[in-house]
C-alpha cells in the first residue's frame, strides 16, 4: 500500500468493549474522508481480547495496522510506539480508543492543517465525561503545571490532536524515557492552534488510568519540564539564612535593652536556624547541577529547524 495521506494512532489497553463501535466509527470516517487514511492500532499489553481483535482486523483490512507491545508500558509509551510507525505524507491524528474524543473532528483538524498549522490540539469545552474528582484534579493540574513550566502547555488539552508528519518526526527523535507527549508537543514549537470540542463519556468499559498512573503522568510532566521545585529549595534556604540573622539581631537588641533572656538559648537557636538554611541552600545548589545533568541526559535536540531557504529554494 502506498503511504497514506493521514495516519490515525490509537493506543488501546483492555478496550475489547469499545472495539466494535470504535472500528465502525473509524471505518465510516475513512470511507467518507477525501484523503487516504491508515489507522495504527497499538495494543499496550492488554489482558483481554484486544490484541486478538486488532490482529484479525489488520489481517483482514489493509487500512488498519496492528502493533502489539510485549507488556503494558503505559499510554504515553504506547502512543510513542504508534508514532514511530507513522509514514503518512501529511499528518497524524492521535486519539484515545474509548471514543471520548470524536474521530469525526478530523475534518476540522485537517482544515486547520491546510491553513498552515503543524499542531492542532483539541481543547475540551464541555466535559460530559468522568466524575467531579477527575475534572477538578485535571483542572488544577493544568493550572499548576502552567505556573511551574517555562513552556506554554495549553490548558485543558489532552493528547487528542493532529500533528504534521514533520512534527511527529521530531517527537520520535526525542529519546527521553519519561514521556509527557502534551508537553513535548508544546515544546517542539511550529505553528500551533486549537479546536474546541465537547468531550463525551467513555463509550464502554472503565477508565484505564488508575490514580497511580495519573500521578505518574503528573510528576513526569512537572519534573520533565520544570526546574522550579529545585529553585524553590534554594530560595527557601536563602530565606531561612536571612531569617536566622534577623533573629540574631533581634535577640541581641532584646538582650541589650531588656535583658532577661536565658544565656545560650538565642545563640543555639540562631545556629540551628542558620545551619538548616545553609543545608537547604546547599542542597538547592547541588540540585541545580543535577537538574542540568538531568536535562542533558534527556538528549532532546538542541533546536528544531522549521524550514531552510537556500539558493532561492525552500526546503522543509
Ligand atoms: N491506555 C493505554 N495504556 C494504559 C492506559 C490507557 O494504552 O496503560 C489507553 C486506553 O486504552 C485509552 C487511552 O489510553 O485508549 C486513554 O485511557 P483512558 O480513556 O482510560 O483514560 P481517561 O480518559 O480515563 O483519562
Ligand atoms: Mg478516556
Amino acid at each position: 500500500m502506498l503511504a497514506p495521506a493521514i495516519n490515525i494512532v490509537i493506543p488501546l489497553y483492555n478496550e475489547e468493549e469499545v472495539f466494535e463501535q470504535l472500528i465502525a466509527r473509524l471505518t465510516a470516517l475513512i470511507d467518507s474522508f477525501p484523503k487516504s487514511i491508515e489507522v495504527i492500532l497499538v495494543d499496550d499489553g492488554s489482558l483481554d481480547k484486544t490484541p486478538k481483535l486488532i490482529t484479525e482486523l489488520a489481517l483482514r483490512d489493509q487500512r488498519f495496522q496492528a502493533i502489539i507491545l510485549s507488556r503494558n508500558f503505559g499510554h504515553q509509551i504506547a502512543l510513542s510506539a504508534g508514532l514511530e510507525e507513522v509514514n503518512a505524507s501529511e499528518g497524524v491524528m492521535v486519539i484515545d480508543g474509548d471514543l471520548q474524543d470524536p474521530p469525526e473532528l478530523l475534518s476540522q483538524f485537517y482544515s486547520e492543517f491546510k491553513n498552515g498549522y503543524d499542531v492542532i490540539y483539541g481543547v475540551r469545552s464541555i466535559r460530559r465525561d468522568e466524575g467531579l474528582f477527575k475534572k477538578k484534579t485535571s483542572f488544577y493540574f493544568y493550572r499548576v503545571l502552567r505556573k511551574l513550566t517555562n513552556i506554554d502547555i495549553p490548558m485543558d488539552s489532552g493528547d487528542f490532536c493532529f500533528m504534521s508528519s514533520r512534527v511527529v518526526k521530531v517527537l520520535s527523535s526525542m529519546p527521553e524515557e519519561r514521556r509527557f507527549i502534551r508537553g513535548m508537543r508544546a515544546w517542539v514549537g511550529f505553528n500551533q492552534t486549537s479546536v474546541s470540542y465537547n468531550r463525551d463519556e467513555r463509550h464502554a468499559g472503565s477508565t484505564k488510568y488508575s490514580i497511580g498512573k495519573m500521578l505518574k503522568l503528573a510528576f513526569d510532566a512537572i519534573y520533565g519540564f520544570s526546574d522550579i521545585p529545585i529553585k524553590l529549595m534554594t530560595r527557601l534556604g536563602l530565606a531561612t539564612i536571612i531569617f536566622s540573622f534577623a533573629y540574631l539581631i533581634y535577640s541581641l537588641l532584646k538582650k541589650l535593652f531588656f535583658g532577661g533572656v536565658a544565656s545560650g538559648f538565642s545563640g543555639l537557636l540562631f545556629s540551628m536556624i542558620l545551619l538548616s538554611g545553609v543545608q537547604l541552600f546547599s542542597l538547592g545548589i547541588l540540585g541545580e547541577y543535577i537538574v542540568r545533568t538531568f536535562f542533558q541526559t534527556k538528549l532532546r535536540p538542541l533546536f528544531i529547524v522549521k524550514e531552510t531557504i537556500k539558493n532561492k529554494t525552500k526546503l522543509e
